[in-house]
């Protein structure tokens, strides 16, 4: 057990390591050739102070994400060698004899020990991201923030927990099958709460108070075919700098929203650009087909899952005393395996979100009819979160949901170029 331990924490480091070596000498993210003097070379709209602070900044927050990425994984390995798991069930089954309270003391004990152990690294990256004036947020808010989410998780996962292992003891074969079945509305029941229950658990949402710019917005609307009589404002700029909008709803309830960074940061025309984008986003149900993608994706991903997990009881459940997937013990041993399942297919879904985002520059451009306030727009948003235009190829497949702006650019250039 010590050997596990030792070995687990020696592999870690020289992992660190080697990505530290990537981000710092490895990589290759210098522009190329061709755009080098265009209006996508950030040397062109940002500072040379503002240039040092978005390098720095990057490299940075991708060694962050690098050592948070299997923290995770080595919090459940462990859990589960070094006899957590089993100890945090026998704990609950001790306290009481219904099953429906065992699995929610196990859930608070799980999600506390995995909150407690990542709160350093969370910790630092709000530090981080607050000595760049990305976020501005006081600590007070932040940690409320947490809490919030702590207990958001917990409940969440309490729920998902009761009806999955009542299935895995029911169905010790199929459950996976079952587990997937009632996944489908359980996602759709999420993303109709999202915007209307759990976003003004953390956020203020008022009505835009720019009456003029709320017309011209819902005049783009009405040209996209949105049924929306008003635009809502978050109130973020007492957290971050950066900037975002969105619109969300299910049939003829559609809720167009901006954050107020928005207005502050972005001229007018600007603006429109941003909410044509998030308005082509909506008009080619980019949610739905993602979610549809998911709920196909997620059958493997439940198949994989039982799978491998029957393998590691059945192989190791003596040693690692997890006999039967029926056990809560067991319930690390599942979000560990999840958890691999989602970082193995993210390149494919990033992949698949930068195709849509694309689509959805295209579709403002032409709902627009102008292409020059976009590049206005993306140079702002580059500035504003320290973004890194160009890069380190790894960076990009694994954690870019958007294209890299220096390929957002160069497409608009070369739009305005053939327009001419
Ligand atoms: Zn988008």
């Amino acid at each position: 057990m010590k050997k596990i331990l030792i070995g687990t924490i020696v592999g870690y480091v020289l992992y660190a390591l080697v990505m530290a070596y990537y981000l710092w000498f490895g990589a290759d993210t210098s522009l190329p050739a061709d755009l080098v003097g265009t209006k996508a070379d950030p040397r062109t709209f940002l500072s040379s102070k503002e240039m040092l602070l978005v390098e720095e900044y990057s490299k940075i927050r991708n060694m962050m994400y690098f050592l948070s990425l299997p923290f995770d994984w080595v919090l459940y390995f462990l859990l589960i060698l070094l006899g957590g798991a089993q100890a945090i069930q026998a704990w609950s089954e001790k306290v009481t004899r219904y099953s429906w309270l065992q699995g929610g003391i196990y859930v608070f004990w799980l999600t506390l020990f995995v909150t407690l152990a990542s709160f350093p690294l969370s910790y630092i990256r709000f530090v981080l991201s607050k000595s760049y004036n990305i976020t501005v947020q006081p600590f007070a808010g932040w940690m409320r923030d947490q809490l919030v989410g702590f207990w958001e998780g917990i409940f969440l996962m309490w729920l998902v927990v009761m009806v999955l292992y009542y299935l895995i003891r029911r169905f010790e074969k199929k459950w996976w099958v079952a587990a997937w079945a009632l996944f489908i509305p359980f996602v759709f029941f999420l993303m109709y709460i999202q915007p209307v229950v759990i976003d003004p658990l953390y956020n203020d949402f008022t009505e835009l108070q720019d009456k003029e710019l709320e017309e011209k917005i819902l005049g783009l609307a009405a040209e996209s075919d949105i049924a929306a009589d008003r635009v809502y404002e978050v109130n973020m700029s007492e957290k971050t700098n950066s900037i975002n909008a969105y619109v969300t709803g299910v049939g003829g309830n559609s809720r167009i929203v901006l954050w107020d960074t928005l207005l502050t940061r972005l001229k007018e025309e600007e603006i429109l650009f941003i909410m044509a984008h998030e308005m082509g986003h909506f008009v080619m149900n980019h949610v739905v087909v993602g979610i549809s993608g998911y709920i196909v994706f997620s059958f493997f991903a439940f198949y994989l899952i039982h799978w491998c997990a029957a393998r590691v009881i059945s192989k190791w459940g003596e040693a690692i005393k997890i006999t039967r997937l029926g056990q809560f013990s067991s319930l690390p041993l599942l979000l560990l395996l999840l958890s691999l399942v989602l970082f193995l297919a993210s390149p494919i879904t990033n992949a698949i979100s930068r195709h849509q985002e694309h689509t959805a520059d295209v579709y403002a451009i032409e709902l627009t009819g102008d292409a020059a306030p976009a590049i206005g727009a993306f140079q702002e948003i580059t500035r504003s979160s320290l973004s890194e235009v160009h890069p380190p190829a790894l960076v990009k497949f694994l954690r870019y949901t958007h294209p890299p702006m220096v390929d957002r650019i160069a497409y608009l250039e070369k739009y305005l170029e053939e327009e001419e």
